[in-house]
């Protein structure tokens, strides 16, 4: 047998009891599975070769005696995305994105799910209880039904309406609780207890802990494929390359705490060197972690009325798994830190804007947590990063849009009011865009700046965009073309922006054209007194990510 489950209180290791949910010599329901990493060691790297890249492909590493094909839905195995756009916009060029909606029910709750129904159909299991703040139940919920297990759902009433219909489609019976997600577990308990059924556990549950390592795994192999081997890897010495940083959002933290997990195994088997900074990113109103981390407590001060609009993060009460996890950020030179809703829709535009990659408010949590790491320093230029892109198994959210997200063209009446259909699709055209779009010039010496630059602007709105690549061509095109704006670099070779801002403003025909002045570089003092009176705004490249940037160019414009 390559496992068995260890208590972490009294240390007492027990054969794997899918069912039952405590240790047998003390009660406690704090335990976790320990393999024979000696054994593992022998076969596990070799057999990878002829496995398909999918969660069951670290079977040596998983709780379950047999793996049962006939549940398989394709868990595990998402692609690993080098942010590129992203990465330029923060000054990160190795910043990658563990695209986790890309699973069976578009979250990372299918791992969790995929184990823990097999383990459960293993252990006989044919109806149970758990509670979710939605994306959990919706991945129990589908591999339940391959299973031919009864699943009770207990999600509270602020779980989007899209969600609940998801689970209730797959057979699961909801039950909505009117109260916080601490409170629908407590309901969810005290119903699986009267009843005597089988109720998931979060965190405790050793097979969801298990199933969240396959994510370690699986970035530790994929970057080894994109970078090639570790640079010190020899026949004995380690062969797959890990991270800086694993950021990841949390509620209950049991992601992470299973990443680590996974990570901490690859080193123990010899496959990589070091574990990667972890860096558990919270919202705001519900960040019970991230205050006891700042006041240096172990023990987290449960959160009673959470304050977060996205209800898959409003774990209140993160109980011991926060205690476990501090130590592993400790361990690790990792951070907690939070974020406000607003961040979190703020950068689910931008992501979905600058890598095409369309989140969940609770994965863009993440990202929001990413931008301002790297504002604090935190994270520095040459980390290697991951992201973990949680899910998306929403439609997007009506609250993210305003009125005039759509522009509409009612064909009939357009067609109706004119004399020929040219002259009606011209009129109709003329709704979708206006006759004259705003030109804006943007001048830069790296060709990914000026997309970047370009994607921004395009992404918000009209805009008519010239480049120039340098500070001759520079002068020469706002001379010629009369922009009604200019984004300019500062770092250029030869003719730098400062050069360039003389000219312009030395000659009658563009001495009024707005400039807005896009750095990445920190300015001296003399640096920005030379700016003072020539330009219209500063921006750091950073900037970029808010909105200002956009209504600093738009009020400029006008
Ligand atoms: C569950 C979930 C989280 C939080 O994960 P934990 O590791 O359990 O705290 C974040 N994002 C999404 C999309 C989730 O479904
Ligand atoms: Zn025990």
């Amino acid at each position: 047998m390559l496992f068995t489950i260890r208590c972490l209180d009294c240390g007492h290791a027990a054969p794997f009891m899918p069912r039952s949910m405590q240790c047998p010599n003390c009660g406690s329901q704090w335990r976790e599975a320990e393999y024979n990493l000696q054994a593992v060691a022998q076969s596990f790297p070799a057999e990878l070769q002829n496995r398909p890249f999918n969660l069951w492909r670290y079977r040596e590493l998983l709780p379950i005696y047999e793996p049962n094909p006939t549940l398989y839905l394709g868990e595990g195995g998402t692609p690993l995305i080098k942010a590129a756009n992203l990465g330029n916009m923060l000054g990160l060029p190795n910043l990658y994105i563990k695209d986790e909606r890309q699973g069976p029910t578009s979250s990372f709750k299918d791992r969790q799910a995929a184990v823990t129904i097999a383990a459960l159909k293993e252990g006989g299991v044919t109806e149970m209880v758990a509670a979710s703040t939605g994306n959990v139940a919706i991945a129990l919920s589908a591999y339940a039904a391959r299973a031919g297990i009864k699943l009770w759902a207990f999600v509270t009433s602020l779980v989007p309406g899209v969600k609940m219909r998801e689970i209730a489609l797959y057979g699961s019976q909801v039950v909505k609780i009117t109260g916080s997600y601490d409170q629908a577990k407590q309901v969810a308990a005290e119903f699986a207890r009267q009843r005597g059924l089988y109720q998931d556990m979060g965190a405790r549950t050793v097979t969801a802990v298990e199933a969240m390592k396959t994510i370690a795994f699986e970035i530790a192999e994929q970057l080894t494929m994109m970078e090639g081997a570790p640079p010190r890897s020899t026949a004995n010495a380690p062969k797959w390359r890990t991270p800086d940083w694993y950021i990841q959002a949390v509620s209950g933290g049991m992601g992470p705490v299973g990443v680590y997990k996974g990570f901490r195994e690859l080193k123990q088997l010899g496959m990589t060197e070091r574990i990667p900074a972890l860096a558990p990113i919270q919202a705001e109103g519900c960040a019970p972690m991230v205050d006891g981390w700042k006041k240096g407590m172990e023990k987290a001060e449960p959160v009673l009325s959470p304050n977060t609009r996205i209800e898959t993060l409003a774990t209140g009460d993160p109980g011991r798994t926060y205690t476990l996890l501090r130590k592993q950020v400790i361990e690790t030179n990792g951070v907690f830190e939070s974020v406000s809703d607003d961040d979190a829709f703020r950068a689910m535009h931008v992501l979905a804007k600058l890598e095409g990659i369309s989140a969940e408010p609770a994965a863009a949590a993440a990202f929001a947590g990413l931008f301002k790491l790297v504002r604090t320093g935190a994270i520095k230029p040459t980390d290697t990063v991951v992201v973990n892109c949680t899910g998306h198994t929403l439609p997007a959210e009506q609250f993210l849009f305003d009125e005039n997200w759509t522009r509409d063209v009612d064909y009939p009446s357009v067609m109706a009011q004119s004399n020929t259909p040219e002259e009606g699709l011209l009129a109709a055209l003329n709704n979708v865009t206006p006759n004259r779009f705003s030109r804006i010039a943007i001048v830069d010496d790296s060709p990914d700046a000026r997309r970047l630059i370009r994607r921004i602007l395009q992404s918000q709105g009209d805009f008519e965009i010239v480049e120039a690549s340098n500070g001759n061509e520079a002068i020469e095109l706002v001379s010629r073309e009369r922009p009604d704006i200019v984004i300019l670099d500062l770092m250029m070779p030869e003719v730098d922006g400062f050069a360039v801002l003389d000219a312009l403003r030395s000659k009658p025909e563009t001495t009024n054209i707005p400039i807005i002045v896009a750095t990445a570089k920190e300015l001296t003092v003399s640096e920005k007194s030379r700016l003072q009176g020539q330009i219209q705004a500063l921006m750091q490249k950073g900037d970029f990510l808010n909105d200002d940037f956009l209504d600093e160019v738009r009020s400029l414009i006008q």
